[in-house]
């Protein structure tokens, strides 16, 4: 077998069993030359954002920092059992580092400092895996992946520099033995830490495969593999054994949130295949994205986004809603951050549905009321069907109160309240 990438998310490592299970799942499959990518452990990358937000918030009381110290010293106790065992001077050490830094730190940019503090959900998992892993007896090489990762200073959102992390990821990273190192994080030009975005260690994985080319990636997830809909919210969801790349670059685009989204086309364009499979049953096929045609079975797939925002603008004078007020409206949006799922506009109107992600909404609204009438619904939930079908189209708008509804080629977006 060839050289291969795991990536071991969130929900795989989020207590020591899940720790003790990855080392089941490297068992079963008998990899040998391997990079695994993991993520921070269950919920502590939202932890560490409390951290960040209190420590603007300086009014606010908090233990954020004490929650993220328990945890993972909990997890290390159950793992090492020795109160002793090295690790916790690693895990202690991390904790200083970052504790130092918010003492120190004199920048006011909120995503500058919450990427100095967010990457270390992901060094302390990474710490604590390799120690379990070399306690159980695998040679494992631990990367900062930071070193070879590099992006531009976009902090939460950091642009890979592909030629200099082509580079080091060559030159450093052996294809033989087994190299586990962190996703999600990165740094910048001058060694600040950067992030590739929320649930972006799916893209490390892709990052790291693109670069060294691998033979495959696999990514372990609670789910056996990808389904026609998020189990957590569709009932009767099918696996899905086969996917395109082209497939799946919708599927996530829409919000498929089992993949993210700009994990794909670093692949496709190597033709890496992709494999989604269960972390608790190893030995199933899951899915696999690669080169073919679109899915298999070919079933409709329901995404839904919740917590998105409709505005709805109309001039103030009677001009109509033209190329010059559109432009304008896009400059704002991508001023504002904001993530835009789907358009639609008229002689007179122009409504947008966005993911308000970074929570410029207030301040995004305030400046369109400048120049246009303005409204807004909060709270509406986006739902897309691919390969969709009269029957599935009809149970998916049962009952629900549709605000905005359009209609492409085989895909149907429903904007509801
Ligand atoms: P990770 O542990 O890697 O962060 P995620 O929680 O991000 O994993 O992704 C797995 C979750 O994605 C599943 O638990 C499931 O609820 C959700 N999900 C959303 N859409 C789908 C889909 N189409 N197929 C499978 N799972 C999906
Ligand atoms: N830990 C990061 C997050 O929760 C990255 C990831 O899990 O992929 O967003
Ligand atoms: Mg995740």
């Amino acid at each position: 077998m060839g050289f291969q990438v795991y990536k071991f998310g969130g929900a795989s490592v989020q207590n020591a069993e899940g720790v003790k299970n990855l080392v089941k799942v490297l068992e079963q499959t008998q990899v040998e030359d391997l990079v695994i990518v993991i993520s921070a452990m269950g919920k502590m990358t939202n932890a560490l954002e409390d951290v960040v937000a209190a420590y603007f918030e300086a009014s606010l009381k908090t233990d954020t920092i004490e929650t993220v110290e328990a945890f993972h010293h909990n997890i290390a106790l159950e793992l090492f059992e020795n109160p002793a065992a090295p690790v916790f001077k690693k895990i202690q050490a991390l904790l200083e580092e970052l504790k130092g830094f918010l003492q120190r730190n004199k920048s006011p940019d909120y995503n500058f400092v919450y990427d100095q503090v967010v990457i270390y959900g992901e060094l302390l998992s990474t710490t604590i895996v390799n120690a379990f892993l070399e306690k159980e007896g695998y040679r494992t090489t631990w990367h900062d992946v930071r070193d070879y990762i590099k992006t531009d200073t976009h902090y939460r959102e950091g642009k890979v520099n592909w030629e200099v992390t082509m580079r080091n990821l060559s030159r450093k990273v052996p294809k033989k033995g087994i190299q586990l190192t962190q996703g999600f994080i990165a740094s910048d030009p001058n060694g600040f830490s950067t992030t590739l975005g929320r649930e972006g260690s799916d893209y490390t994985a892709a990052i790291i495969a693109y670069c060294l080319n691998a033979e495959r990636v696999t990514i372990w997830k609670d789910v056996p593999g990808v389904l026609s809909a998020d189990p957590r919210y569709f009932e009767n969801a099918t696996l899905l054994n086969f996917i395109s790349y082209q497939e799946a670059i919708e599927l996530a685009f829409y919000g498929a949130s089992v993949i993210h989204p700009k994990t794909l086309q670093p692949l496709q364009r190597k033709e890496i295949p992709l494999f989604v499979k269960s972390f608790l049953n190893p030995q199933e096929a899951g899915t696999q994205v690669s080169v073919g045609n679109l899915i298999e079975p070919l079933v409709p797939c329901y995404i839904r986004k919740t917590n998105q925002v409709l505005i709805a603008l109309s001039s103030l004078d009677f001009s109509f809603m033209a190329e010059d007020n559109i432009s304008e409206i896009f400059k704002l949006l991508g001023t504002y951050k904001m993530k835009v799922d789907l358009i639609q506009n008229s002689a007179i109107s122009f409504s947008v549905c966005v993911d308000n992600k970074y929570k410029n909404l207030d301040a995004l609204v305030a400046k369109l009321r400048a120049d246009f009438k303005v409204t807004v619904h909060e709270n509406v939930s986006l739902y897309t069907l691919r390969h969709a079908t009269e029957e599935a189209l009809k149970s998916l708008e049962k009952d629900k109160k549709i605000l905005l509804k359009q209609v492409m080629q085989n895909t149907v977006q429903l904007l509801t309240v």
